[in-house]
């Protein structure tokens, strides 16, 4: 592997990285006629992202975008890098992230050392709820990677009615609708839910197709984190489908798993009720992380219930002995329906009054602190730190066979599920720092679970369409220049449960509209990444142009 910047044009290259640095996409060329290409590729074996087999090309790129895909001279380029036999895939787009705080990390180094190049955030039902600015943010602060966002359910619903447990008021859903109107037209991929969540969980269906609707009349999706992934994973699906039906809208379904130990091997089921809303003409599809455990807050432990209002309504309701006797009796059911002995399972990913409990299970920390070994023990644990703030939790719910059967399915795609991570913060899920090298690492290369290409597809061209990215996801002429260069090899994801601060290895290069925001082990600083809008934002540019004499 090479990467030579042709000696004349240096200062032009340096000249291009500091512009991106400041935002600016890569400058046409002044400097001389002849260099055609800002960078070529060369040697490349080429998988494009459509799922076909792989070939062999040299990839021309300028001004940010693949202008050539064939035999090109290395005179015609200010810049080669020699993939000698590497695959060049496009960039990863990773379509279950939480990065609202991607301003603040500009780099995302732990997605843009994993091979993405373009996030979609506001998954679960937490987003923004003014999308133009939230995405105008940058224009006026440079990130390393594209960013997309849905509009979440929860915060429209948190800003209207707070964290109340009822149903909407017409007025209030009417204000509703007009905030996720507006999140459309300002480039809201789609509309999120979260159903396990406060305030979700407090929404019926009928609330979510009203809100569906408006998003399906500006072309967007609905992606759900459902209201159940495990005893009650069945319904929760039939209620996604319904709400696709009934609101006229595709229907994307996220973390796609079965965590209940009880109805491990049930994903043929689930997967089945995807397949038969398919064959109906409904658009469905799902998104998965290569993990057998998740990773989400503590408090999703506990029954919505007594959630409603917020912590120090919680805490009220707890200081009365007979309700927090009825929460110890119903948490300990939900634990025994879901088919686990006890809390060995949860583990701690970040706990802030007490950062030692970090990395250990719900069971040590009982034994620990309590001396105590039974459920209830860990019950009352749980509920202590529930009362303190909460905790960041990682659960060790799923079987291996469900995980591998989702994946094989042709329209399950990739997301990690992560928000952008800071070295040595936490021990958070592993998902964020190796989700795709361990696709093609252990599900590709190791396990032959499915192809390299497919698995490319997975990440890429599926995604583009799914979100609406026409111009983004493919290795094609005319195409955005999001590139990874990887050796398939050896590519390998590295972060574990124990120390998931681990960068991939086995990915060389990754590029950003056309410029080198990772090169040979290194971030390069530039970046390079554009706000990506959904259909509703071209909807109205369109309306607006026409309307113009
Ligand atoms: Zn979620």
């Amino acid at each position: 592997m090479s990467y030579r910047i042709h000696r004349k044009t240096t200062v032009l290259i340096l000249a291009i990285i500091t512009m991106c640095g400041k935002g600016v996409m890569p400058v046409r060329s002044t400097s001389s006629s002849s260099d055609s290409y800002d960078l070529v590729i060369t040697n490349a074996r080429i998988v494009d992202g459509s799922g076909n087999p792989w070939f062999r090309g040299d990839v021309g790129i300028r001004d940010g975008r693949i202008v050539r895909i064939g035999r090109i001279s290395s005179t015609e380029a200010k810049a080669t890098i020699d993939a000698k036999n590497r695959i060049v895939a496009p960039g990863f787009i990773d379509v279950h992230t939480h990065v609202e705080s991607l301003f603040n990390r500009p780099a995302a180094e732990n997605f843009v050392r994993m091979g993405v190049t373009t996030l979609i955030t506001g998954n679960c039902g937490t987003s923004s709820t003014n999308v133009a600015e939230f995405l105008g943010r940058a224009k006026s602060q440079p990130i390393a990677v594209n960013i997309a966002t849905l509009v979440g359910h929860g915060s429209v619903r948190r800003r209207v009615m707070k964290l109340d447990d009822r149903a909407p008021t017409t007025e209030e859903l009417k204000q509703m609708e007009a905030i996720v109107d507006q999140a459309m037209k300002d480039g809201a991929v789609g509309l999120s839910t979260g159903l396990i969540y406060v305030p979700g969980t407090y929404a019926k269906t009928d609330e979510i197709v009203d809100l569906a609707r408006v998003v399906a009349r500006h072309g967007g999706l609905y992606a759900t984190h459902m209201r159940s992934e495990g005893e009650k994973v069945l319904d929760a699906i039939r209620e996604s489908i319904q709400i696709g039906e009934q609101a006229g809208l595709p229907v994307d379904i996220s973390h796609f798993k079965v965590s209940s130990k009880r109805l491990w091997g049930e994903s043929s089921k689930t997967l089945q009720l995807i397949r038969d809303a398919r064959a109906r003409g409904l658009l469905v599809t799902v998104d998965q992380y290569a993990y057998t455990a998740s990773s989400t807050s503590l408090d999703s432990r506990l029954p919505a219930w007594l959630l409603a209002g917020g912590r120090e309504e919680a805490k009220k309701r707890l200081a009365d002995k007979d309700t927090r006797e009825r929460a110890v009796k119903e948490i300990k059911e939900t634990l025994k329906r879901s088919g686990f002995k006890d809390y060995s399972y949860a583990m701690v990913a970040g706990y802030d009054p007490d950062k030692s409990f970090n990395g250990k299970s719900i069971a040590e920390i009982t034994k620990q602190v309590r001396k105590k070994k039974d459920v209830k023990g860990q019950i009352e644990q749980i509920l202590t730190m529930y009362e303190a703030g909460g905790a960041g939790m990682i659960y060790h719910g799923m079987s291996e066979d469900d995980v591998q059967r989702i994946m094989r399915e042709s329209f399950t795609m990739v997301g990690s599920d992560s928000g952008v991570r800071q070295i040595d913060e936490s021990v958070p899920h592993p998902r964020g720092y190796g989700n795709n090298a361990r696709i093609l690492g252990r599900y590709v290369r190791e396990l032959k679970i499915i192809s390299l290409e497919d698995a490319i597809r997975k990440m890429t061209s599926l995604p583009a369409q799914t979100f609406g990215f026409r111009d983004r996801g493919m290795v094609r002429e005319g195409f955005a220049a999001d590139l990874v260069i990887f050796d398939e090899t050896t590519i390998a994801d590295q972060a574990t449960f124990v120390n998931p601060h681990q960068f991939p290895t086995g990915i060389d290069y990754v590029m950003v509209n056309g410029a080198v925001v990772f090169s040979a082990g290194n971030m390069t600083s530039v970046l390079p990444g554009v706000a990506v809008h959904g259909p509703g934002y071209r909807q109205v540019k369109d309306v607006a142009r026409k309307g113009a004499p």
